[in-house]
């Protein structure tokens, strides 16, 4: 961004930080605490990348909104990165976990909710068997596993900047064609580049050259790519994918964990899609940890019978916690009365007005930058057209000007998903918080560009 003055940027994060510091005396000194206890003072390493120099400590949330330590209170546009797109604490659910809570927490067996819950799936997805897992990570890896089993061949297939939780084979980029580890990739277990085939969004010819090598047993993709920025598929990019791997007999995995944004039955639903197998965590507990994997009725015929009863407890397909009551009567009472037809009717309008928000700004100051959206999802990009794929979106990051822009935004109370402008929308979430937004936005491109 050749208009931006980075000097200025640099004084303009000092600043910022310096307010921001003096603001949460009680999250800084928790942090201060916390270095003789955690790993650099954080639960999660990654934590220590959030906009501030420190991160703020949580109080309680409730719907869109939470209150942090010193008695701040925010809008919550991060929603736990889609954990919590239902809200903090969603009455039903909360009530649902109370009940449960009293009646025991897990049993490694069955109960009826997972047959309701398996039953509202297929509803929504359209696939016919489902599983428990603990996190759409593990979903992911359990659907890889049962792909590689099926099909007997070796390698996976990715879009260029993907991410599925951290799942090894995933962890992939494309460096001039080559396919390496995705830089930051801590410790792989092998190069990726043995396990993995890596193309980009949105192009059909590499798409099918990597599937016509025959050693792929499954393209795992989100159907919008979400965790590089938004990108959209191209019209046709879908039914090129569905086609081509079923000529190739690669099965295909799609990962709905953050594209449940577009409606109940996710992109899935919304764009009529039939993947085999589909994978889902994050908000469909209302927050509380729980994934799911479907799959086709074909895709169960090829299985059934093809483990032993003897082994099916240590295929490398399990976790003791998967499928506990506790989740269960999260994620029942979830679908039922949280994530529900009702709620995006609310949520999607208010995303648009989030992008009209923006946008507005974005044509006030001339701006080449660009608005994105996604269902009840929407971020803006420092350029000025839509990126294609990965490699386009990730050259697009701008950490410096993403940083002030999230810390600026935090010192006046609202906070953005990192580590890009994104901002999802819970059904609590009102036109007044949007405008909000919108004015603490204006103020922070006047920050940068001046008046
Ligand atoms: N799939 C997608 C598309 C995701 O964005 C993420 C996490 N951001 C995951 C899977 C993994 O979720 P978890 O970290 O809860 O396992």
């Amino acid at each position: 961004m050749t208009m931006i003055d980075r000097s200025r940027l640099a004084s303009l994060y000092a600043t910022e930080q310096r307010r921001f510091s003096e603001s949460h005396p009680a999250s800084l000194a928790l942090y201060q605490r916390a270095k003789g206890s955690l790993f650099e003072g954080v639960p999660m390493h990654w934590m220590a990348k959030w906009a501030g120099g420190f991160p703020l400590f949580v109080k309680e949330g409730q719907g869109a909104h939470f209150t942090d330590v010193d008695g701040l209170r925010y809008l919550d546009l991060c929603l736990g990165d889609t954990g919590a797109m239902t809200g903090h604490a969603p009455k039903a659910t909360v009530e649902a976990v109370k009940r449960q809570a009293e009646k025991g927490f897990t049993f490694m067996l069955p109960s009826e909710d997972h047959l309701w819950v398996a039953e509202e799936l297929s509803r929504r997805f359209g696939l016919a068997r489902w599983q428990f897992a603990m996190t759409a990570t593990d979903a992911n890896r359990f659907a890889i596993r049962l792909a590689r089993m099926l099909t007997g061949r070796p390698k996976i297939l990715v879009h260029n900047w993907c991410y599925h939780g951290t799942v090894d084979e995933t962890f992939a980029t494309l460096n001039d064609g080559v396919v390496g580890p995705r830089p930051g990739n801590l410790g792989p277990p092998v190069n990726p580049a043995v396990t993995t085939r890596v193309v980009e969004f949105n192009d059909v010819p590499a798409l099918e050259a990597a599937l016509a090598h025959g050693d792929v047993a499954c393209v795992l993709a989100e159907p919008a790519m979400t965790n590089i920025g938004i990108i959209h598929p191209e019209p046709g990019y879908h039914d090129a994918l569905r086609a081509l791997t079923r000529r190739h007999g690669t099965l295909l995995i799609l990962d709905e964990t953050h594209t449940i944004c577009a409606g109940p039955g996710g992109y899935t639903a919304a764009h009529g899609l039939t993947p085999d197998l589909l994978t889902i965590g994050k908000p469909i507990g209302g927050g509380v940890p729980c994934a799911v994997y479907g799959f086709s009725t074909e895709v169960a015929g090829r299985l059934t019978g093809r483990v032993s009863l003897a082994e099916c407890d240590t295929g490398g397909i399990g976790g003791t916690l998967a499928g506990n009551a506790l989740a269960l009567a999260a994620m029942r009472a979830t679908l039922a009365h949280v994530l529900t037809a009702e709620a995006y009717a609310k949520t999607i309008p208010l995303a648009e007005r989030f992008q009209a928000g923006v946008e507005s700004v974005v044509r006030e100051f001339g701006l080449p930058w660009i608005v994105k959206r996604l269902g009840c999802r929407a971020e803006y990009w420092f350029r000025p057209d839509p990126p294609r794929n990965g490699r386009e979106a990730a050259a697009a990051a701008d950490f410096e000007l993403d940083r002030f822009m999230h810390l600026f935004a935090l010192n006046r109370g609202i906070l953005l998903t990192p580590f890009h402008n994104m901002a999802l929308i819970a059904p609590d979430t009102t036109a007044a918080d949007i405008d909000r937004h919108t004015e603490v936005f204006r103020e922070s491109v006047i920050a940068v560009v001046g008046p």
